[in-house]
């Protein structure tokens, strides 16, 4: 699984980092960044979690 953000969308809620601070950061310019080329198989569920709380619908994967 792969994911991506929409920065256009992203208003840095930190929702998908409250989900998985191993896939998601939210830095300084508040927009969340995917830390991770290839989500670890053990991480996904909390990736789904992540897109499905997004408040922007900002999260989306590719499979
Ligand atoms: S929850 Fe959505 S809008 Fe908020 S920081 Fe994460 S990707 Fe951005």
């Amino acid at each position: 699984m792969k994911v991506k953000i929409d920065e256009s969308l992203c208003e840095g809620h930190a929702k998908c980092m409250e989900a998985t601070e191993i896939v998601f950061e939210v830095r300084d310019d508040d927009l969340s960044h995917v830390l991770v080329e290839v989500v670890p198989e053990e991480e996904e569920a909390n990736v789904v979690r992540a897109v499905r709380t997004c408040p922007r619908a900002a999260i989306s994967i590719e499979e």
